[in-house]
């Protein structure tokens, strides 16, 4: 294939996008910027394109006009995204779109859609989703959230419309503190988003996170890849992911895939996208929001089926019909992801920033080891601290921990200090082992050091 792929992205994810670019034929093209000028992707790629001077002090990453006008100036003919920074921005898209580069993703449209939570409930409740008590569109003020609140029952959970990466939450146990809470919970999400609009859901005590791994192509095939257990979390954020997941039989598998692959059919949707949903403790399951990226996390779901889920954003992208079918998906054993996140565990997961003098992954034919990191590498304050992820594979979910142990075990990294020891007492615990945590079960149990 000659044509020229942009990675508008860095780090571990870059090179995740590369291997797939590579495997297709596509010539990479990469960006560097000045915040990390030696960064590891870079060596990855077929093309290096430097940033204008006059924009150094930027993140590149996160200017669209940039972006494009690079991409124009190098013949790029599409542009990956990734996660994070443009990844949900359907202005990007768009403009993409209006250059005649093509963007690895659904329409703009359908990210604009799916980047409201109220209208995404709204579409999905169309399709035969459940959906959690809640408002049905945005509330205007505090004593509106109230009168509602006194409607479904305390405690309520407030969340901004337009937002994402756990901002813009906040959790009212009582009637009392709603004024307050609203008040907080508009003004990050103004901030944040540049959009104030907040709805008012139930708030689950003991919820489990679930999410379905969707592909669709552009002539409305669409197929679910089974479910990934995200509920380890720290502060909303992902630490554990595993899939399949303990917490669902193979019933309500079939019935929430079959779920979100109509919620996504009558949508029009095509790419990769994840449907979350929330369990809660009865087994009752409702439709969160739609991402209509890749996830960090897709990895777990490559393991357990096989499938280059980048290789397919590619391909579908390029008009290519999606060749495979439902009941060809087969969900082969177990698979663990562990996040690892320059932070101090013993100090409030501190981010670390500096040199990495050392740093050793594990190996094996049953681990996978995405990083963009390597000896001598610099972790910069400017982006996550995620530096890379260790997914293991194993014959069943125990036999899956035991190996995840034992890689974990093999980690070791001078000069920073990393999530990889807390990782390791998670995986140690009974309520791992026997998978009862809930998203709540971290940040309860380890309020602040390990
Ligand atoms: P974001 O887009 O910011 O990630 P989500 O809507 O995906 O926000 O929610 C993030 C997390 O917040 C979920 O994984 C879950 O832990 C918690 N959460 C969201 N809605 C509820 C709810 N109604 N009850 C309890 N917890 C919730």
């Amino acid at each position: 294939m000659n044509k020229k792929i942009l990675i508008a992205n860095r780090g571990e994810i870059a090179i995740r996008i590369i291997r797939s670019a590579k495997k297709l034929g596509l010539t990479t093209c990469v960006i560097q910027g000045n915040r990390e000028p030696d960064a590891m992707y870079l060596e990855y790629a077929d093309v290096i394109i430097p940033v204008r001077e006059n924009l150094t002090g930027s993140i590149i990453f996160l200017n669209p006009e940039e972006i494009v006008r690079l991409a124009l100036e190098h013949q790029i003919d599409m542009i990956h995204p990734g996660y994070g920074f443009l990844s949900e921005n359907p202005d990007f898209a768009a403009l993409c779109e209006q250059n005649g580069i093509t963007f690895i993703g659904p329409s703009s449209d359908l990210i604009q859609n799916m980047g409201i939570k109220t209208i995404a409930k709204k579409m999905a409740a169309e399709a035969g989703m459940p959906l959690v008590p809640g408002s049905a569109g945005a509330i205007t003020d505090a004593q509106v959230a109230k009168e509602f609140a006194d409607t479904i029952g305390y405690p309520v959970i407030l969340k901004a419309s337009a937002g994402g990466g756990g901002r813009g939450m906040r959790i009212v146990e009582k009637a009392e503190t709603m004024e307050r809470h609203f008040k907080s919970a508009y003004d990050e999400a103004v901030a944040a988003f540049g959009n104030g609009d907040i709805f008012i859901e139930k708030y689950l005590t003991n919820p489990k996170h679930l999410e379905f791994q969707i592909l669709g192509d552009r002539y409305g095939h669409v197929i679910h890849l089974g479910e990934r257990e995200c509920s380890l979390q720290r502060k909303h954020q992902k630490l554990i992911e595993e899939a399949p997941s303990a917490s669902i039989d193979s019933k309500t598998r079939e019935q929430m895939g079959k779920l979100a692959v109509k919620f996504a059919q009558s949508i029009g949707y095509y790419s990769a996208g994840t449907i979350e949903f929330i369990l809660d403790e009865d087994g009752s399951y409702y439709f969160m929001e739609m991402n209509t990226r890749i996830q960090v996390e897709h990895p777990v779901t490559e393991m357990i089926t096989g499938v280059d889920l980048i290789e397919w954003q590619i391909r579908i992208a390029l008009g290519e019909k999606l060749r495979l079918k439902q009941k060809e998906i087969r969900l082969n054993g177990w698979a663990i992801e562990c996040r690892v996140n320059t932070e101090d565990p013993q100090n409030r997961f501190t981010p670390q920033t500096g040199f990495i003098e050392r740093v050793f992954f594990p190996h094996g034919d049953h681990i996978r080891v995405e990083t963009g990191v390597k000896d001598f590498s610099v972790v910069t304050p400017y982006f996550d601290s995620m530096i890379a992820k260790i997914i293991v594979h194993g014959e069943n979910r125990d036999d899956c921990i035991d190996k995840t142990l034992n890689a974990l075990k093999e980690f070791s990294i001078s000069g920073l200090k990393t999530t990889v020891p807390f990782c390791r007492t998670v995986l140690r615990s009974k309520e791992f082992r026997e998978a009862t945590y809930t998203t709540h079960w971290i940040d309860s149990v380890f309020t602040t050091d390990m």
